[in-house]
């Protein structure tokens, strides 16, 4: 999407440890413009599909999502990040390594929110090794949730993460690509 790759080289920062910041248009400030264009991509991408669910992570899918679920008139669900690692049985629960704190967490989404009956569309902000994106596919797999695909904001392809979670049958659908990125600058991937 040309608007993200632009807002990319106009904006973001290369912070050390492979991380981009982008606080400005999606991590802390949001561009409701872009915000809008990307739910038109999402929808463009995935509208034919059977998508009857978006499902995120908090906090940074969230506005994402919900852009997408309004222009594909879908309900949203985020997955909730948990302190304890004791979570009662309403709840599916999985256990996430944060890419940008080192450490890991519990996220957990209610029972009420995702069952069988739905064709969910995982959305998130980045993908990078791709553990936030298996932990959402697995708390869709407990609920025997169908899941149609993944649409990321910005896939960084040098971390693997679009490879692990393609090679497992997952179409996954980045909005901005990167190939790699140094104290020079981004290089998008060539589609
Ligand atoms: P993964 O689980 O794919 O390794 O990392 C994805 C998660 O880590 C995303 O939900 C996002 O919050 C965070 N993340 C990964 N890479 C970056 C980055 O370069 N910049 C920012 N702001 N967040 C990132």
């Amino acid at each position: 999407m040309r608007q993200m790759e632009q807002k990319i080289l106009d904006e973001a920062t290369i912070l050390d440890g492979g991380v981009l910041k982008v606080g400005s248009f999606l991590n802390q400030q949001i561009d409701p413009v872009l915000l809008g264009q990307m739910a038109e991509e999402i929808k463009r991408l995935f509208g034919a599909s059977e998508v009857n669910k978006i499902l995120t992570i908090e906090s940074s899918g969230i506005a994402i999502a919900a852009a997408a679920g309004m222009a594909m008139n879908v309900p949203v669900v985020f997955a909730k990040k948990h302190r304890s690692s004791n979570v009662d049985g309403d709840v599916y629960s999985t256990s996430v390594h944060s890419f940008t704190h080192g450490e890991d967490y519990r996220v957990v989404v209610s029972r009420d929110y995702l069952t069988s009956e739905d064709r969910v569309l995982i959305v998130d902000d980045f993908l990078a090794k791709g553990n936030a994106l298996l932990g959402l596919i697995d708390l869709a797999d407990q609920a025997g949730a169908g899941v149609e695909g993944v649409a990321v904001a910005i896939e960084k392809r040098f971390q693997g993460g679009g490879d692990r979670v393609r090679s497992l049958g997952y179409r996954v659908e980045p909005l901005a690509c990167i190939e790699s990125m140094d104290e020079k600058g981004v290089n998008f991937c060539s589609l």
